[in-house]
């Protein structure tokens, strides 16, 4: 845009100064703002997924530049003075600027204000302290990957709590804890596939469900995470006292809420703390 702006200018300057002419000035004026407005084109088109918004920033920009290329029309047409010719010039460009430039900007605007609203509503459903979703955000893309669950290929959750995670506070302090939820989230989205949802659905208590297709990944998934966790642990704290984690896990059935299965997978992980904590325990 920069070497375009510039060779631009140059060329206006000589026929504005050195040969005056206002057909050559129209042209390179014109031509400059299509080359602008072709890049911006090019800039819109690489986006993968182009929303509505984007869709119509481009619909705007392809009918500018279509204006500005027809505008050198207006010197071709023949048997017209050439005074006459520069009235209906100026007149063309001042209504189609004034046009081009409002709509420009309105399309503008409601890109920022679409960005705006895209970074509120990812902080509404992400977790400050871990990086993960939140509940709300879980939900919602847990609720999507349910839909599209079919009888060969089911959602499988993984639900895991941080064992004894009350004497963390009380012995080491709240930072302390922090640090261990921390570490723990870590872990959880390094050992995740990227297309699975890992979240910290409140307090100590984390939830990864993997999308349909990947029942069998999820028992090795859990013990990844837990292992790695236990080989971290040492040190985190104190050199007394090593933070262990349990887990649940529960494949959908079919035509399961996501509530339902939530419970069935915490059973799964209140049998695992019931029964000695740093394991795993899966129902269904
Ligand atoms: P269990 O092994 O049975 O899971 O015992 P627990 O102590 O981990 O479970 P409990 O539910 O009794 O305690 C959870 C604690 O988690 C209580 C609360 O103070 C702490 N907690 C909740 N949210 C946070 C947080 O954001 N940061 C820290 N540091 N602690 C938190
Ligand atoms: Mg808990
Ligand atoms: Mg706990």
């Amino acid at each position: 845009m920069f070497a375009i702006g510039a060779i631009s200018l140059a060329a206006l300057y000589f026929y504005q100064v050195m040969e005056p002419s206002l057909p050559a000035r129209a042209a390179i004026l014109n031509l400059g703002l299509a080359a602008v407005c072709l890049l911006m084109l090019l800039d819109v088109a690489k986006l993968p997924h182009r929303t509505p918004v984007e869709q119509l920033l481009f619909g705007l920009v392809a009918i500018a530049c279509s204006g500005f290329l027809l505008r050198l029309l207006v010197f071709q047409v023949p048997g017209i003075p050439t005074d006459q010719i520069e009235g209906a010039y100026w007149l063309i460009i001042s209504i189609s600027d004034a046009l081009i430039c409002s709509t420009l900007a309105v399309a503008i605007f409601a890109i920022i204000s679409v960005d705006v609203m895209d970074g509120i509503k990812s902080e509404a459903q992400t977790d400050a302290l871990s990086g993960l979703f939140n509940r709300r955000g879980f939900e919602t893309r847990a609720l999507d990957a349910l839909a599209r669950q079919t009888a060969d290929a089911q959602v499988t959750i993984i639900l895991s709590d941080l064992d004894h995670f009350k004497s963390i506070n009380d012995r080491f302090g709240h930072s302390s804890g922090d640090r261990v939820i921390r570490t723990f989230s870590e872990i959880l989205k390094d050992k995740a596939p990227r297309d699975a949802i890992v979240a910290r659905l409140g307090g100590e208590e984390f939830a990864v469900l993997l999308p349909p297709g990947q029942t069998t990944a999820a028992h090795l998934l859990a013990e990844a995470a837990r292992s790695a966790f236990k080989e971290m642990a040492p040190g985190l704290v104190s050199d007394e006292f090593s933070p262990t984690a349990s887990f649940g896990i529960a494949v959908a059935c079919k035509d399961e809420s996501l509530l339902a299965l939530i419970d069935r997978a915490d059973r799964a992980l209140y049998q695992a703390k019931r029964e000695g904590r740093d394991c795993i325990r899966q129902v269904g």
